[in-house]
Order: C-alpha cells, then structure tokens, then sequence
C-alpha cells in the first residue's frame, strides 16, 4: 500500500519549506503521494510538480480553502484541483484579498495590548506577497520575545477572546465546494476534531457539506487523537463520506508530526483515493 499524506504546506502560504524543499523532504520520509494543500492558494503547485516529475513522489495538486460555517471557521481541502481553474482561482483571490484587510485589523487589535508594527512586522514572514496569515503574526510575536514559541502565541494572542483576534467571514461552504468540483477535485473537511463543536453541531456540518456535494472527511491528521480517528471513521461511513489522511506539515520544528507519518486508515473506511 503507497504512503499518502494528502495535506501539506509550503512557502505559498505558511509552510516553512519552499514547495520544491517540501517535495524533497516527503521523498526522504517514504511519502508515494503528496498533496500540497497550501491556504488559499495554488501558486505554489507548478514548482512542487516539477520537483515531483522524475521521482517516485506523485504530486497531488490541493489547496485548503478557509470557510465560515454557522460562524465557525472551517477548512475544506481540495484534492486534485486544477489551478488553472477561473471559477477556484477568483475565489481563492477574494479570499486572499480578506486576508489583507483582516491582518490590519489583527495589528490594529495588538497595538492596543501595546504591541506596535505587528501589521509590518508580520509581513517580514509572509514568504508568498500573496497572502498574510495568522501564522505569520505567531512567528512575528516569537522573535520580538512576546512570547517563547508558536503554541504560546496563539495561546495568548490571534484566538477568539484574546487580543490579536478578529472575528472574520470567509468563503461560504457550498461556494468553497463549488470552486473545488469546477476545478475537477474532490472536496474534504479538514481536521474535523479541531472545530469546537458538539456531537450535533458535527453532525449538522458534516451533513451539511455532504449535502452540499462534499465528498470526504479528514480521519488521520496530526490534529487527531487515536479516539478522534476512531470517531471520524464512524462519521464517514455513516454520511457516506470517504476518507483522507494528511499530516499537516508546516515546517520542519513547527508541526506536531513529520510529513508522511501517519497510521492506515481504519478499516470499513473508503479511501478518498479508492478511485484514482
Ligand atoms: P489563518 O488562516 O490566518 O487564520 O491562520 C490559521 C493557521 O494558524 C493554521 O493554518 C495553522 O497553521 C496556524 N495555527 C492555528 N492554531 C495554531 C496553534 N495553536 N499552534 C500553531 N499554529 C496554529
Ligand atoms: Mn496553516
Ligand atoms: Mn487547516
Ligand atoms: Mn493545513
């Protein structure tokens, strides 16, 4: 059975590694398919299927698409998206063009916890001019000595109730689902055990998105406990969800696994690649 890691991030959005790095380092973990599932945007494909081209990797083209759903935020990813999409490619433009308006509001927010230039100085880490994220501030926040890693910045700062926070709208759930299946991809809902929400309101999103043509659902993420895979396979097959797995890969020190490193799906799930 090929090794799949179906959710990753490169320089394109807030992934450490460039996406060619990223490649790279996917083949020196035994990783056979990779999705590069950058936020928002695709622009860094071409050079991760070019990386890819030649070696045993094969470069699955994704993207992970930001979402409000019922006020919460959600993200779906896309799985063998086409970038060249107009439908996928003008929406994930506004979503990018929000994010600048949200990041003055974020720096905005800070300034007032007495924290000055968090607006420039999270551009100092944006590594793509297309697209500023919260990531970007956490990394800002650590090297001005606010606070001593990653984890402690979004503890702090940049999550509801905390300064740095900005409540914001992203693309609708059907809209999301819509751009992905115009750009020839399967839409899955990123770690679901990551979303504060009850049994029933997991139920009213999963039925949602399913009824909104959604086709999997995340089971193995390097967000999930053991018991949440458990629980997402039984939600899988009962809204007739197929299965993916990634690890989330962010970078090398900033994430919770290495890319690639996950367990099989569990059994009785239908794999969200049963058909490639
Ligand atoms: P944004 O899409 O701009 O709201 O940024 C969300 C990103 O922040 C996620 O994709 C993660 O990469 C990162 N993030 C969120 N929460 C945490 C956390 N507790 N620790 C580290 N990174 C986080
Ligand atoms: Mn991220
Ligand atoms: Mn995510
Ligand atoms: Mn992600």
């Amino acid at each position: 059975m090929p090794r799949f890691d179906l959710h990753s991030h490169s320089t394109a959005s807030d992934g450490v590694l460039p996406p060619a790095a990223l490649v790279a380092r996917a083949l020196d973990h035994g990783v056979d398919v990779l999705a590069l599932t950058d936020h928002d945007d695709t622009a860094g494909l071409a050079e991760a299927r070019a990386a890819a081209a030649g070696t045993t990797l094969t470069l699955v083209t994704g993207v992970e698409i930001s979402v409000t759903w019922e006020r919460h935020t959600v993200h779906v990813v896309g799985l063998h998206v086409d970038p060249l999409s107009t439908a996928l490619d003008e929406g994930l433009a506004a979503i990018r063009r929000g994010r600048d308006t949200r990041a003055r509001a974020i720096a905005q927010s800070l300034a007032k916890a007495g924290i000055a230039g968090a607006y420039e100085g999270a551009l100092e880490f944006v590594t793509s001019e297309r697209l500023v994220s919260r990531t970007h501030f956490a990394r800002f926040l650590v090297e001005r000595g606010h606070v001593k890693d990653m984890k402690a910045a979004f503890k702090r700062f940049l999550v509801p109730g905390k300064p740095g926070y900005v409540p914001h709208a992203w693309a609708p759930l059907a809209d999301a689902i819509a751009w992905i299946h115009a750009a020839g991809g399967q839409a899955v809902v990123a770690h679901p055990g990551r979303y504060p929400l009850t049994a029933t309101g997991m139920r009213r999103l999963l039925g949602a998105f399913r009824d909104a043509g959604g086709d999997g659902v995340e089971i193995l993420s390097s967000s999930h406990s053991a018991a949440q895979a458990t629980e997402f396979a039984t939600y899988a097959r009962v809204f007739g969800l197929l299965g993916s797995c990634g690890s989330d890969f962010h970078g090398p020190g900033e994430s919770w696994i290495e890319l690639g490193a996950l367990p099989p799906l569990p059994a009785g799930v239908t794999p969200v690649w049963t058909d490639w």
